[in-house]
């Protein structure tokens, strides 16, 4: 076993990215030359030296490409979308968790999507550290899989730990004031320039006309102040309320450095204080939105009602 990365501080619990990716595309290769599947999903290095980019192999010979290593930050999940017949996809623990949420809201049917699942303990940002949504990660085991690949390689999960959650978002959003709050809140939007790229990179963004693209109603401008972020940010955190699966990818891709995950965190806490429910778990359950009850309160996050 090889011993590539220690992330997570935890002594004699490494991930081997160079046995996982050799069973990645021993995977693929087998899927794709069985006709299991029309395409894999995954990742192949960028030539000019960037994050790798997503593969859509169609051949074994395409599938030698595939790689796997601790800057596969992205999230192929947006990516479904393009393909109608059978799809594999090399999907990471959080990348899974957006394949069940897209099942259970029917955008996706399960025997259409082969997953080769990732144990996995964090990946690096483009800035060449551990990304800021993997901190406090849920789990580093896939949600949802056809094909595990373990850390060390194998097929059984080891239980790779979490990255540490570091983080202070939430109990600061718990223990201040709500002017405080919408404060904290308004100097991080601050950093946005409404380019719309974590929407974008978003699993749960698949609307095919998003409420920022329509000209009819007219009601939001693209003007970059502080009213039209707002409105941006509260929208779109409102429909991502009970359907973000916390994979980080929105941050990881936004120009200006606002901390989406401050955003994210606290409404998926207040979802699942709430209603008890964590997206991308079981594609068997209807999405908090979706349910409605007598015993739901009317009540605020991020500043309450008065923001
Ligand atoms: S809002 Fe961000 S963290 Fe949540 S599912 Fe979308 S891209 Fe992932
Ligand atoms: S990616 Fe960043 S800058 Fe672009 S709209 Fe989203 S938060 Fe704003």
């Amino acid at each position: 076993m090889g011993d590539k990365l220690k992330q997570n501080d935890s002594p004699g619990v490494v991930q081997d990215f160079e046995e996982q990716e050799r069973c990645i595309r021993l995977i693929a290769k087998e899927l794709l030359s069985s006709d299991t599947v029309d395409v894999v999903i995954g990742f192949q290095e960028d030539d000019i030296g960037g994050s790798p980019i997503p593969l859509f192999a169609r051949s074994p010979e395409q599938a030698e490409k595939l790689v796997w290593n601790e800057n596969c930050w992205r999230n192929l999940a947006p990516y479904f979308k393009r393909f109608d017949g059978k799809v594999a996809v090399v999907a990471k623990p959080c990348d899974t968790r957006s394949i069940v949420n897209l099942i259970a809201e029917n955008q996706l049917e399960r025997e259409n999507i082969t997953i080769i699942g990732i144990e996995c303990g964090g990946v690096l940002n483009r800035d060449g550290v551990l990304a800021h949504g993997c901190l406090g990660c849920t789990s580093t085991v896939p949600a949802i899989w056809d094909y595990p690949v373990a850390a060390d390689g194998g097929k059984e999960f080891i239980g790779l730990p979490s990255p540490p959650s570091t983080d202070t978002f939430v109990d600061f959003n718990a223990d201040s004031s709500r002017e405080d709050r919408r404060n904290r809140f308004l100097r991080e939007i601050d950093k946005c320039i409404l380019c719309y790229s974590c929407r974008q990179a978003c699993p749960g963004c698949y609307c095919e006309s998003c409420f920022v693209d329509r000209k009819m109603t007219n009601w939001h401008q693209r003007d970059v102040d502080t009213g039209n972020k707002i409105a941006f940010h509260l929208t779109r955190a409102m429909h991502l309320a009970g359907r973000c699966v916390t994979c980080g990818a929105c941050e990881n891709v936004c120009p200006s450095g606002v901390s989406l995950k401050y955003i994210y965190d606290e409404i998926n806490r207040f979802i699942e204080d709430q209603y008890d429910f964590r997206a991308g778990i079981n594609a068997d359950l209807p999405s908090a939105m979706n349910s409605f009850d007598q015993t739901d309160r009317d009540t605020g996050f991020l500043g309450g009602e008065g923001i």
